[in-house]
């Protein structure tokens, strides 16, 4: 099989199933997971006989694919921030749109040496790259999870960054005082009605302890975070939120309420209100 059957043989049989622009990012991603080449390669080496082992990897994925496993899962493999990261069935898929709130927390603290909090870390994918992206920044990141924490832990050995990773639940997490300059989380945000209208995919191959919270309490994580953030965040630590975008307004109450300021809601690349930052002010 050469690299123009192979690209021929995903578009023939993904077709009808994935828009054309997908299957051509799928069609990268596969050559770059699988055989290590970069895009540039596919174009170069078209004629190219492929390996041996590939015509079968290709069927076996796109067998897949035709049954709505999302790529990541069938890879083992996600790209977030600039980097690969592993994943398993014990941890949510990366999404673009946390790449977003890694940036905004770049982007707004320059400073060096901060101490930083990742709460509910699943693949390590927010603590790592913010331990990459962020000057002589110490991180450390927690999960209810063992084998959540088993995933990050081998990102963060994969990818040479040091992040302390602590098993803790968010409903029973005390606070130490004034120990941290950022806290952030992606905690569960989804209700148990959104989940009817959600894609197969989603719920077929991701952790629903990652995913949902009870249609009667969407802040059930949400209250321990600020609570825990109102307390042990420094004086002028800041805290950052992904959220569920129908659910920015008692987001943001929640926040209020424990006494946090400055509090803002920032959309995401969709247009929609996905992100809540908080800072702690001691008079
Ligand atoms: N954004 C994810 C989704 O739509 C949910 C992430 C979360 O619950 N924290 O599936």
């Amino acid at each position: 099989m050469t690299t123009r059957e192979a690209i021929q043989c995903l578009r023939t049989e993904l077709s009808g199933l994935y828009d054309p622009r997908e299957v051509e990012s799928m069609t990268r991603v596969i050559f770059e997971e699988v055989l290590l080449w970069k895009p540039v390669d596919i174009v170069m080496r078209d004629s190219e006989e492929l390996p041996v082992f590939f015509p079968s990897r290709l069927n076996e994925i796109i067998t897949r694919l035709r049954r709505n496993e999302p790529l990541q899962s069938i890879l083992g493999k996600a790209r977030f921030h600039g980097h690969s990261f592993m994943v398993t069935p014990a941890v949510l898929i990366p999404r673009p749109e946390t790449e977003q709130l890694v940036d905004m927390i770049v982007d707004q603290n320059p400073g060096s040496d901060l101490q930083v909090l990742d709460i509910g870390t699943g693949s390590g994918c927010i603590a790592i790259s913010l331990a990459r992206a962020l000057k002589f920044a110490q991180v450390t990141a927690t999960d209810i999870s063992r084998d959540a924490l088993e995933v990050a832990s081998r990102n963060a050995s994969e990818l040479k960054t040091r992040v302390k990773f602590v098993e803790q639940d968010i409903l029973s997490c005390r606070a130490p005082s004034e120990a941290w300059d950022i806290i952030v989380s992606n905690p569960p945000y989804v209700t148990e009605s959104e989940k009817a209208t959600m894609e197969r995919d989603v719920l077929d191959y991701e952790p629903n302890v990652a995913l949902f919270v009870p249609d009667s309490d969407p802040m059930l994580f949400y209250r321990p975070i600020a609570s825990y953030a109102s307390r042990a965040l420094k004086n002028g630590g800041r805290l950052y939120l992904e959220i569920n975008r129908a659910m920015a307004q008692q987001v943001c109450n929640t926040l209020l309420s424990v006494g946090l300021r400055n509090v803002q809601v920032y959309n995401d690349f969709n247009g929609n209100n996905r992100f809540v930052t908080a800072i702690k002010i001691i008079e």
